[in-house]
């Protein structure tokens, strides 16, 4: 059985968000834009997404997208010889080792992309899904960006991220961003991490030793400290927003809009120096660092 209604091929969208983000991609179908950066929701509805703006630049029926097509049902089934997806969370060897429609994210994998965008498509776009885009070395990133200054006019990107915060800001202003309402039991950190922006609350109001916290040796791994700064950028988002709920919020919501922006930058860089696997400084030192600058914005 195919999926006949949006609701069938796009259940996490839909029940995300109604039709509302699909009429606005209709409109925007008239005159794609280069690159569509979705943020929000879910992995998959952001992935949903990502199918269902393919679907209307790629269905080959006079009515798009029919869904039906056999340009439609490739797309869904994420087949369609049209479409390449890079994902920066796959590793090489995995990559090698059996690929799949989503290919590693790397700075070769860019470089083949850019030589495959340069055949002209055989359907009205060539479209390109990149997603773990926060995952990946600095170098894919940088390879992507000098695809996008040499615009090619049937090319389309989409950039899949929780939140633009987490890629490249030069990447974020050559994209139109559509950001999906955000599922608040999705991904919820983990206890450690809730523990660890509670005692940072507290630090940055001066009632705990945090760095003392975190310093015994092999405490802090690269994933807790991942998970962490992410956990301080969502809380950042939703200041942003007005919406202040948890401790931390409720304290960086007493910043200065200027300090605010400093904050989003710290916490944009201190993510940076952790993407990298085989950076010299440790999560350690990243996570002692970024605190102390946080703590003295606050008393700036
Ligand atoms: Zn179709």
């Amino acid at each position: 059985m195919f999926a006949k209604t949006l609701a069938q091929a796009f259940p996490s969208l839909v029940r995300l968000c109604g039709d509302t983000c699909m009429g606005r991609l209709q409109s925007l179908a008239r005159r794609p834009p280069q690159v569509l950066l979705f943020e929000g929701g879910n992995e998959e509805a952001r992935l949903e997404l990502a199918r269902y703006w393919a679907c209307i630049n790629l269905c080959e029926a006079a009515e798009r997208p029919c869904l039906h097509c056999v340009t439609c049902r490739s797309i869904l089934l994420d087949q369609c010889l049209e479409i390449r997806a890079l994902d920066g969370r796959i590793g090489s060897k995995e990559d090698e080792q059996e690929p799949g429609f989503f290919r590693t994210f790397n700075a070769e994998n860019a470089r083949e992309l850019k030589h495959w965008l340069g055949n002209y498509p055989k359907l009205r776009y060539h479209l390109v899904y990149i997603t773990g885009i926060a995952a990946s070395r600095p170098e894919a990133p940088n390879a992507l960006l000098k695809i996008l200054e040499e615009p090619s006019a049937s090319a389309l990107f989409v950039l899949l991220v929780p939140q633009r915060e987490q890629i490249l800001p030069t990447l974020v202003s050559r994209s139109l961003i559509l950001t999906l309402p955000q599922e608040l039991h999705e991904e919820a950190p983990s206890e450690d991490v809730v523990d660890l922006l509670s005692r940072f609350s507290a630090f940055l109001t001066g009632s705990e030793d945090f760095l003392g916290y975190i310093s015994p040796k092999s405490f802090l791994s690269l994933p807790l400290a991942r998970e962490f700064l992410l956990g301080c950028q969502k809380s950042l988002v939703h200041v942003l927003a007005g919406e202040a709920k948890t401790p931390l919020e409720t304290c960086l919501a007493r910043l200065s809009a200027r300090a605010l922006s400093q904050a989003i930058l710290w916490t944009q860089e201190a993510c940076e120096m952790l993407r990298n696997e085989l950076s010299p400084v440790s999560p350690l030192r990243v996570v002692e660092a970024y605190a102390m600058h946080l703590y003295l914005l606050g008393r700036s």
